[in-house]
């Protein structure tokens, strides 16, 4: 290994190999399948299997799952909670249904409508994202929970994805590229499908003009703050009603919790409502260049 301890958070937070792989859907069976279909959207709670590096490294199949998940909640009556986690599985099969019969999903748009959009591959933008230096908590602490764990949880992957391509316009392959480099669970084929479904891009995607508030998505899906607590420590002695956007809090309110924004904490790097609107032209400028073609 080498000395410089850099994998210190993908360590203790792992444990490679068949047995950690079953241990954890253990854990997940005692633990997270009975409020799966509610707790899978908040990422503080326990609420998900993890199991995705250890699919992604087939030191568990699919089928293991589904047979011990079945066997273990037999006349637990959770059915809808067992029905979700199965239907999160199938779009891993679809996802690498997807890349075999279109492997260029992995760099071109599936949509090719997209490939008129204008992005814009502002690098001091992309490192500002990619280091967690957004001024977004829920945002910051998806990326630098990716950066310190290898794993980011999903509903934060779709946020974090979102203003990426949304409101900094920012190509999702420059996004995937960063996901691939690090993330343990990193797979040519879900990566590519769920890039592609947040950019709008892939099959079945969110809709383009579907973005994503980050601070309406932080308040709701952790509104007490405690997921951005664990990964943005600066911002740990400030108030649930302020962590969402400390940016638009009045700087003397957000210093009396010993919090200097622009120097503890990063200003917001965009205006969410000038960078949505900004998108939106662009989306529909696109379809006009298209129809006009
Ligand atoms: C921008 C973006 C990039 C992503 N990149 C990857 C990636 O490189 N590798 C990866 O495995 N997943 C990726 N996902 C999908 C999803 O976020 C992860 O599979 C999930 O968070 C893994 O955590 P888990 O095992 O606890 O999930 P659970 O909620 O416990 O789900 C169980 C399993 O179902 C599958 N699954 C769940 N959601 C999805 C999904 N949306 N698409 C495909 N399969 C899914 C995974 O195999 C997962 O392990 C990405 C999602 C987004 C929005």
């Amino acid at each position: 290994m080498p000395t410089l301890n850099w994998y210190e958070g993908i360590a203790s937070n792992w444990s490679p190999g068949e047995r950690g792989a079953q241990e954890r859907l253990d854990s997940f069976i005692q633990k997270g399948i009975e409020n799966y279909k509610v707790g899978r959207d908040f990422p503080a709670l326990n609420s998900v299997s993890r199991q995705s590096p250890h699919l992604h490294y087939g030191e568990i199949s699919p089928r293991q799952i589904l047979h011990c998940i079945a066997k273990a909640t037999q006349g637990m009556q959770i059915e809808a909670n067992v029905a979700h986690f199965q239907k999160e599985l199938a779009w891993r099969e679809f996802s690498y249904s997807l890349l075999y019969y279109f492997p260029f999903i992995t760099h071109r748009n599936l949509n090719q409508k997209f490939d008129h959009f204008p992005w814009v591959e502002n690098e001091a933008l992309l490192r500002l994202w990619q280091g967690g230096k957004t001024g977004f908590p829920i945002i910051d602490a998806g990326m630098r929970e990716l950066w310190h764990t290898g794993y980011m949880h999903n509903r934060v992957r779709m946020i974090v994805a979102s203003f990426l391509v949304k409101n900094l316009c920012i190509p999702w392959q420059l996004g995937a590229k960063w996901f691939w480099d690090c993330l343990l669970d990193a797979d040519l084929a879900n990566n590519s499908a769920s890039w592609q479904w947040v950019a709008g891009s892939g099959a079945d995607a969110a809709p383009y003009f579907r973005i994503f508030n980050p601070v309406i998505q932080s308040q709701k899906f952790d509104p007490d703050g405690n997921y951005i607590r664990s990964y943005v420590p600066e911002l740990s002695s400030c108030p649930s009603k302020l962590i969402h956007d400390p940016g638009s809090a009045s700087p003397t309110e957000i210093r009396k919790h010993g919090i200097i924004l622009g120097n503890d904490y990063p200003l917001p790097i965009v205006d969410l409502k000038e960078t949505r609107a900004a998108a939106l032209t662009a989306y529909k400028n696109m379809k006009e260049t298209i129809l006009a073609a």
